[in-house]
């Protein structure tokens, strides 16, 4: 593939209310919730959002027909299965959006063939043709998603993908649906696809990555790197099981290796922390301190050696600002591996200024101090009372 094809525009398809809600575990989140967090996503640029399965539940079709309402520039989804039922109610939901999109699957894998739909590949094959035909009969924009591509046989997916580009779907999903597939394997097998398939070039490519292996966003950037331009996403990484694909994760990895990764979407970084900050409020799903981009320790530093060159130069040890994801500043933390510049730094923002005596004296108290628990400002400000120091503010 030469530099020039690689060049474009990716698509960024966020499944926070759909897939993401699905997650084990999660805070039941209400209508009025469902359409803050929609409101979010358009707001910071998402290109299509994926609302609900319109008949799994009346919730599920009030917020994607709530949002479609709304007149977003993005495009409002909705998932069904192959089955009439499911995508007429997709279309219902739908209905009054300026752009809308019925995103419909079926498994492909024998696994999934066998056991979960009882159908052989026939059966697959026409129930895609007939869902399709179906779908574009209500809406322009069809999705097709190949649900457990990464265990198919490669040789029935393009039949399968050539036949629902014919029958009328624009975008075609390759979903690793159960985190199995590694990087190169997934960008050999999507190749592949534009490769084999006589009418790939009638279709967008998408891909929608599972962390069960902790490998989605990394799967996700070799799928665009052999031809995908959707990527399927959600806030956090939120999902079934170890979830998904993390939004922020794969927008900051193109933003910043742009050098190697020349992608471009419409996304505004800035908003990544606080959509990241709603979503853990009303999901229950909290990240983990030290998460990419949104983490709470994600620009905080601690070890006096960072702290050192943090302190000369932000970029010896930050590869983005904190500020180009909504971040307010880097955050300096004090405990057992600080030196005595961070320290008294950190003492110096809560209004001490300390002589090179007291920072001696203060040093060594706190080492003990941080040695026995966590060390934070309130405790700091006890410890220097302790010591007879005073707060200039
Ligand atoms: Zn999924």
């Amino acid at each position: 593939m030469d530099s020039k094809e690689n060049e474009g525009f990716i698509h960024i398809f966020d499944t926070t209310l759909r897939d993401g809600l699905q997650s084990p575990n999660i805070t039941p989140v209400p209508l009025k919730d469902r359409v803050l967090i929609g409101e979010s996503l358009a707001k910071m640029g998402v290109n299509i959002i994926e609302a609900g399965f319109a008949i799994g539940s009346k919730l599920d079709f009030d917020t994607i027909h709530t949002l479609s309402q709304k007149g977003f520039d993005s495009t409002i989804c909705s998932l069904a299965r192959t089955l009439d039922e499911d995508i007429i109610a997709a279309g219902k939901a739908l209905k009054p959006a300026r752009s809308g999109r019925i995103h419909t699957f079926i498994s492909t894998s024998p696994i999934h063939r066998e056991k979960k739909l009882n159908m052989d590949k026939q059966q697959v094959l026409e129930s895609t043709t007939h869902a399709i035909k179906l779908a574009r009969n209500l809406i322009d924009d069809v999705q097709f998603s190949l649900e457990d591509f990464t265990r198919t046989e490669p040789e029935f997916s393009w039949k399968v993908i050539e036949m629902a580009i014919k029958a009328g779907a624009t975008t075609i999903n390759l979903p690793d649906t159960v985190g199995y597939t590694t990087p190169d394997e997934y960008a050999a097998l999507i190749a592949d696809i534009i490769n084999k398939v006589p009418n790939a070039d009638k279709a967008v490519f998408s891909t929608h990555c599972h962390n069960d292996l902790g490998l989605a966003v990394a799967n996700s950037l070799m799928g665009v790197q052999a031809g995908a331009r959707q990527i399927e996403c959600s806030i956090n990484g939120i999902g079934e099981r170890a979830g998904n694909a993390a939004m922020e994760e794969i927008v900051m990895a193109l933003t910043i290796r742009h050098d190697v990764l020349p992608y471009k979407t419409t996304i505004d970084t800035k908003n990544f922390m606080k959509i990241s900050e709603l979503v853990q409020e009303l999901t229950g799903m909290d990240v983990q301190k030290n998460k990419a981009i949104v983490g709470k320790n994600a620009f905080a530093h601690e070890s006096g050696i960072h702290q050192h060159g943090m302190s000369q130069d932000s970029r010896t040890y930050e590869i983005m600002s904190p500020k180009m994801v909504g971040q307010s500043a880097s955050e300096l933390t004090v405990g057992i591996t600080s030196g005595r510049a961070g320290l008294k730094k950190k003492m110096g923002a809560l209004g001490y200024q300390l002589s090179k005596g007291d920072l001696t004296t203060f040093y060594l108290a706190f080492m003990e101090r941080a040695a026995q628990g966590r060390m934070n400002d309130k405790k700091l400000h006890a410890l220097a009372s302790e010591l007879g120091l005073k707060c200039l503010t």
